[in-house]
């Protein structure tokens, strides 16, 4: 794992990381040499959770990408005061997405540690479920962001028109979370005039990834949020190791150079609006 960065001056939280793949809940498959590596350090979500507040990151929202990973999700933060989760079903997984499948994310959704739906979304990288299928997932998981009150976090790979459009046909929920916004400025310019949160992962710190540092410029603090990934994502200088809450200071630091802020102005922007995405903690 890499080393502990300096902490931040203040408290803010990761707005998506995958606590199950971490902690070898799923076991990593030998094409993910990053999970592998995550699970081969065997950290306990106790030690996750209080590495990263050695840190400043005080709370972090867990992620479901199919059902048992929503389930244990679910089940972990409601055992865990500084953890909420997201629950659905990948776009990656769409033609999982059946009836009795998304009945139960809906029950799930409606726990009350369980502040998000999500990840939906479309991946148009990847070609696992057809683009059909995809939709229409997405389509189910905003009809249940709406009716559970919960923020809706999307998954765009490679489809930005198609989720602004899918969003736009289907009307978006209150809390609308771009997860490792990957798109460029005119898409933050979007996603800004939509009022949609943008949640900044690793990649902002990357060399080659000028499009995203551009993006986070035009983004309003008000609806920028930081993110991990994790274990996937990790920021510059660490690229191919597994990451950890504890590394958003490097995020953190990285966006507010972009923005010309304090860090501990951003972390206590970033904090806000957490509350208002996901509600209090
Ligand atoms: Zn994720």
């Amino acid at each position: 794992m890499p080393p502990v960065p300096e902490g931040l001056p203040g408290e803010v939280f990761d707005s998506h990381c995958h606590l199950d793949i971490m902690v070898g809940e799923r076991q990593a498959s030998s094409g993910d040499p990053v999970a592998q590596a995550a699970q081969a350090a065997g950290a306990s979500i106790r030690a996750i959770l209080e590495q990263a507040k050695s840190v400043g990151v005080t709370r972090l929202v867990t992620i479901g990408y199919d059902l048992p990973s929503s389930r244990w999700n679910a089940a972990t933060a409601a055992n865990h005061d500084d953890v909420y989760a997201g629950v659905a079903i990948h776009p990656n997984e769409a033609h999982a997405s059946t009836p009795e499948v998304l009945g139960e994310i809906e029950e799930l959704a409606r726990l009350p540690h369980v502040r998000a739906v999500g990840e939906t979304g479309l991946d148009y990288f990847r070609d696992w479920a057809s683009h059909d299928d995809q939709q229409a997932s997405f389509r189910a998981h905003i009809e249940i962001a709406k009716r559970t009150g919960k923020a809706l976090v999307i998954h765009d790979r490679d489809a930005h028109d198609d989720v602004l459009r899918v969003l736009a046909e289907e009307g978006a929920p209150d809390v609308v979370i771009f997860h490792s916004f990957s798109g460029d400025a005119e898409l933050a310019k979007r996603c800004s005039d939509a009022g949609y949160y943008m949640s900044f992962s690793g990649p902002v710190t990357y060399k080659n990834a000028g499009y995203l540092r551009e993006a986070a410029g035009v983004a309003p603090m008000e609806l920028m949020l930081v993110e991990t990934d994790a274990p996937y994502l990790p920021p510059v200088p660490h690229r191919g190791k597994p990451n950890a809450p504890y590394l958003i200071p490097l995020t953190l630091r990285c966006l507010a150079e972009v923005k010309g802020a304090d860090v501990r102005d951003l972390a206590a922007a970033i904090s806000a609006n957490g509350e208002t995405a996901f509600g209090a903690w």
